[in-house]
């Protein structure tokens, strides 16, 4: 099925978007991929009614998807609880085979991954494609590291006992995810739950339930055992109830949620009950110092890579930048010159396009309020500033920020650029750790002694030193403060699925 929208946006660099729509979008995605059904127990699942997905682009309908309910999420929370007596008893080797098989198809169908989130997030495809490869590593880096979740002997206190430490599954894991990497943070989350033999529910964002749909499509293929991995889309009207079930049902163990701060505390409240364990990876507002002994073009090329990414709309974009008076003047000019070079704004289908649209309006709106705040505050629009047609907003740059503005005290999540000037390195970290959330942080410096310094006195989770991209499957991501509990990816992101049980081995005649 190939859906086609009616709209065209030219690539091109700030002006308004042409008002004549002369082209045609085609998601053209071959049809095993585009799923619009449920994935409950091995089964796909219609439920009673359907919600439409769109193109933030163009508002075009690109397909109708079943709006689960508590009914089917209880189904699907069943369909893992029993799934997953056989899954936790498969031996490590089995679950890794099966998790790299998963792996290999979605690198051999890596094309149509890209485009399906293109078209339902509206990211720009070659950010599409390094989000379906990042994505994909999830799989291929828990496959290994299925393999080696040991457990300990510890040496014991009396000769006629032995201390062995276990490492468990938790059991049934609900699983929620954002818009914003429709993929990737379900493999994150999957591909170490299912490693550790763990088996999931997930609920994907209304906005982009494609891509899970497609990788359920693939576990499938992959041979992952039915009811192992259950996908129950829903739109944002029946969201509540579905969360409902995936956070209080007795048969759930695990919430590993990944959104909004406000949402994680919903969801924190309705895990108490019942006592489940949580992750949880919420929403950033991470600072990017430039000090004076900053390499300048570097810091630019940083600046660029961290802040326009998916147009600004991911939780370690950073979301104000500090910038020490010694280079401010030549950042600023190089910052301007590259923005200008750069970034072209259109259909994320555009080979020329860097710049897609916001997911929706209200994302857009929040952009200009805050740029109204700033400018009614005193700041100056150097580059930008206005809202384009749908929900594309002007890469902007703002100059003469200060701390009491909107922009500097909330996550922007669009491509919104705040400097403000600073003096002293004190100065500069009292700014960065006055947010009560602390998920990245982004410093740029030559002073080795300075680098240190400021890694250990940042409050965030993630640390980019004279770097503007990080995150991989080898590290760690998530934050410290409001930004969330736990750790995904790493050797650590597997524990978030264990439990540890202690085996006392007594009356040892040695
Ligand atoms: P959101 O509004 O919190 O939504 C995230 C997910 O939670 C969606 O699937 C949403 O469903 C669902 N949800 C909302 N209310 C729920 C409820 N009562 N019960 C169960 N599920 C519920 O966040 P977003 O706007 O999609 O994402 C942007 C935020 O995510 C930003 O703050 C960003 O920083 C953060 N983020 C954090 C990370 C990280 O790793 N730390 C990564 C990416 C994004 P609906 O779509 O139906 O509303």
């Amino acid at each position: 099925m190939a859906a086609v929208c009616t709209r065209s946006f030219l690539g091109r660099v700030l002006p308004p978007l042409p008002a004549a729509m002369l082209r045609r979008y085609s998601l053209d995605v071959s049809a095993p991929l585009l799923r619009t059904q449920a994935y409950v127990g091995g089964r796909w699942v219609s439920a009673a009614s359907v919600f439409p997905v769109l193109d933030p682009a163009t508002g075009q309908e690109l397909a109708r998807v079943s709006d689960c309910g508590p009914a089917e999420a209880k189904q699907a929370v069943e369909a893992a609880h029993r799934a997953g007596r056989s899954w936790s008893r498969d031996t490590a080797k089995e679950r890794s085979v099966l998790l790299r098989r998963w792996f290999d198809l979605m690198i051999q169908h890596k094309d149509d991954l890209a485009r399906l989130i293109t078209f339902e997030c509206g990211k720009p495809l070659r950010e599409s494609l390094g989000e379906v490869l990042y994505s994909a590593s999830f799989l291929e880096w828990f496959s290994e590291e299925a393999r080696r979740t040991y457990g300990d002997i510890v040496p014991s206190p009396a000769k006629d006992r032995k201390i062995f430490l276990l490492k468990q599954p938790v059991g049934v894991a609900s699983i929620i995810t954002p818009w914003n990497f429709p993929s990737a943070m379900i493999t994150r989350k999957v591909g170490a739950a299912l490693a550790a033999g763990c088996t999931v529910v997930v609920k994907p964002a209304e906005d982009t339930p494609l891509s899970a749909l497609a990788l359920a499509e693939l576990a499938q293929q992959a041979g992952i055992p039915p009811g192992v991995f259950n996908v129950v889309p829903c739109s944002r009207e029946k969201t509540p109830s579905v969360g409902q079930v995936l956070c209080c049902d007795p048969l759930v163990a695990k919430i590993s949620f990944t959104g909004s701060t406000a949402t994680g505390k919903v969801l924190l409240k309705l895990a108490a009950d019942t006592v489940k364990r949580v992750s949880m990876e919420l929403g950033g507002h991470a600072p990017f110092i430039v000090f004076d002994s900053a390499d300048v073009d570097r810091a630019v090329a940083g600046a660029m890579a961290s802040k326009f990414r998916n147009s600004g709309q991911t939780c370690v974009c950073s979301n104000r930048f500090l910038v020490q008076s010694g280079v401010y003047d030549r950042f600023m000019e190089k910052l301007g010159g590259a923005m200008d070079a750069e970034l072209r704004i259109g259909h994320g289908s555009e080979p020329q396009t860097t710049q897609g649209p916001l997911i929706n309006s209200r994302a857009a709106d929040k952009v200009v309020h805050q740029i109204s705040d700033a400018v009614s505050r005193g700041a100056t629009v150097l580059k930008g500033g206005r809202r384009l047609e749908g929900s594309y907003m002007e890469p902007t740059l703002l100059a003469d920020v200060t701390t009491d503005m909107l922009c500097t005290r909330e996550e922007s999540f669009g491509p919104l650029l705040p400097v403000i000037r600073f003096n002293t390195e004190e100065e500069a970290l009292a700014i960065a750790n006055s947010s009560n959330v602390g998920l990245a942080g982004y410093v740029f410096t030559q002073d080795v002694s300075q680098i240190w310094r400021v890694t250990e006195a940042l409050e965030v989770g993630i640390v980019g030193v004279n770097e503007g991209l990080l995150s991989t499957a080898e590290a760690t991501f998530g934050g410290v403060k409001q930004s969330g509990l736990g750790r995904e990816g790493s050797k650590y992101g597997i524990e978030e699925y264990q439990e540890v049980k202690y085996m006392c081995l007594g009356g040892l005649q040695v």
